[in-house]
């Protein structure tokens, strides 16, 4: 298939597009949930559609079945800071995340979790000193 009939597709097909924009969130965390790190099966809305959140890219994150459904209708906020898995760089990723700096999101990401990218643990030393430093 030539790559503008792709293009095409997606314009004719909202489920086609639909199905490309959840693969791409789940890509921006190297499909991990953005909560606690375990493989994404889904996908989280950080404000509730019960309460009016979105489907949007900013509202919407990677998350596991077991964070999705534990957060269930609470503020994601609230709810991850009352996780024994809390990780204060990763609420900094969802907040990026929300604010729709996703570039920032990723970074912390990292930050959090070293072996994100195989290649980038020699990097992630340097970045631990600096946190402890911080
Ligand atoms: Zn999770």
């Amino acid at each position: 298939m030539h790559i503008n009939d792709a293009v095409f597709l997606e314009d004719l097909c909202p489920k086609f597009r639909f199905r490309q924009w959840r693969k791409s969130i789940h890509r921006f965390t190297g499909k991990s949930c953005i909560y606690c790190g375990k493989p994404s099966e889904s996908i989280d809305h950080v404000l509730p559609r019960s309460q009016g959140g979105m489907s949007t890219t900013e509202n919407c994150v990677p998350a596991c079945l077991s964070c999705n459904g534990d957060k269930s209708d609470e503020n994601a906020m609230y709810w991850y800071r009352k996780q024994k898995f809390y990780d204060p760089r990763r609420a900094m990723a969802i907040r990026a995340w929300i604010e729709g700096d996703l570039r920032l999101a990723i970074r912390l990401l990292q930050w959090a979790k070293p072996r994100f990218k195989e290649n980038e643990n020699k990097n992630f030393n340097d970045n631990e000193t600096d946190y402890k430093v911080a």
